[in-house]
């Protein structure tokens, strides 16, 4: 099925920078849309989108999306938020304004534009979940007050916002639930789970494996879950409600864990660690919704796409780094070139 546009459309990726907004930001210039990305670079980085800098339908705005903006657009897709458990726990109560004020300010730049709106949500909404595997029927089950609070809550109260602003000001959103999603360009920094073990497989250092390493996950490759976001965010017609987006392959973490020492070509013993409070013990999409909407369905399995993202890492040692920050460099040749929306704080480059 093609939903993809035919018109050429003025597009905002809110969290453009990150992991999987440059992997989006480059899919809708291939496909011949023009793209703001908007990003403060909190937990993304310039090296992302560094090689989209001269296309001329690609336009980069520093900005933190928890202050208000204005740019022209058909569509805004929001993903600004940090994704992995270490960096939205940093700073919970910055993590809860993206998500709550950074969802308010787009939702008022599509009421005025009548964009279509699509929200990055997550499987954590589910928590840790009673039902197996998750339907978008279920209403989850969270610990408003856990570590994983400001991400869960801060993400199941954007999704009740999209709901009220499409509501009352009549423009079309869309609610991605997306699961676990891996592949090049993940921070090798950020402790997930994918990034960790093969870091640490590369290195022929032990992988750390929390709690037990029988809780599972359903792992989904890069390319397939930009794949379902696009068709989400085009598909005519209304919808029942928010949509999973996950291959539902589940694996333990020790299975996972295997596999990547495998393709690897690593043999380390494991190192196991305190599991986190609230981690939840298994996560496994039901994509019927998704199969029967957007007759979207992952077509890259477990074992392809972590070959492909070991080949990835593998490739990101062999590039000589010069000393200092990773994006400080970069930055210095790229900041005459970044257009610059109003903000409240600093030029920032790489992790924060
Ligand atoms: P990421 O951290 O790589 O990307 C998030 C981007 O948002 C970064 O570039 C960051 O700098 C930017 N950002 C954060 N706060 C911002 C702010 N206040 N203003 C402007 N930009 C801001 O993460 P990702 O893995 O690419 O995730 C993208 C989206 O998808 C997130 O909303 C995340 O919650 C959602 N998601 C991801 C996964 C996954 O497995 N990757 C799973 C579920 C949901
Ligand atoms: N995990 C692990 N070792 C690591 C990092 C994570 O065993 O080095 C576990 C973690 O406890 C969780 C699972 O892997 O059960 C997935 O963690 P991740 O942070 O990648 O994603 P999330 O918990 O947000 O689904």
């Amino acid at each position: 099925m093609n939903v993809s546009s035919p018109f050429s459309l003025r597009i905002l990726v809110a969290g453009g920078a990150g992991f999987l907004g440059s992997h989006l930001c480059e899919r809708l210039l291939w496909e011949g849309h023009e793209v703001t990305c908007v990003d403060n670079f909190h937990t993304g980085s310039l090296r992302n989108v560094a090689h989209l800098l001269d296309h001329e339908r690609f336009r980069l705005l520093r900005h933190d999306i928890t202050e208000p903006l204005q740019v022209e657009a058909d569509r805004i897709y929001n993903l600004a938020c940090p994704a992995a458990p270490p960096h939205y726990q940093a700073d919970p109560v910055r993590t809860l304004r993206t998500c709550l004020l950074g969802a308010i300010n787009l939702l008022e730049l599509a009421a005025k534009q009548d964009a279509r709106f699509l929200q990055a949500s997550t499987s954590e909404v589910y928590g840790d979940p009673l039902e197996h595997p998750q339907r978008e029927s279920y209403w989850g089950h969270v610990n408003p007050v856990g570590p994983r609070a400001c991400y869960d809550e801060g993400k199941r109260c954007a999704e009740t916002l999209v709901t009220e602003h499409a509501r009352k000001y009549g423009f079309q959103a869309r609610i991605a639930r997306i699961f676990n999603t891996y592949g090049p360009r993940m921070s090798s920094q950020d402790g997930r789970v994918v990034s960790n073990f093969i870091v640490q497989a590369l290195a022929g250092q032990p992988l750390t494996i929390y709690g037990d390493g029988t809780q599972t996950r359903s792992f989904c490759y890069v390319d397939d879950m930009i794949e379902g976001l696009v068709r989400l965010m085009e598909v005519p017609g209304e919808l029942p409600g928010p949509v999973n987006l996950g291959n539902p392959t589940e694996l333990t973490m020790l299975e996972i864990g295997a596999l990547i020492q495998e393709l690897a070509g690593s043999r380390c013993a494991l190192a196991f660690r305190d599991r986190p409070a609230d981690d939840p013990v298994q996560r496994k999409p039901d994509i019927g919704r998704a199969r029967q909407y957007l007759g979207w369905t992952p077509a890259i399995g477990v074992r392809e796409g972590l070959s492909r993202t070991v080949a990835y890492f593998e490739s990101q040692r062999a590039v000589p780094r010069e000393p200092g920050p990773p994006d400080a460099q970069l930055g210095v040749v790229l900041a005459a070139r970044l257009p610059h929306a109003p903000e409240p704080e600093s030029l920032q480059y790489g992790r924060g």
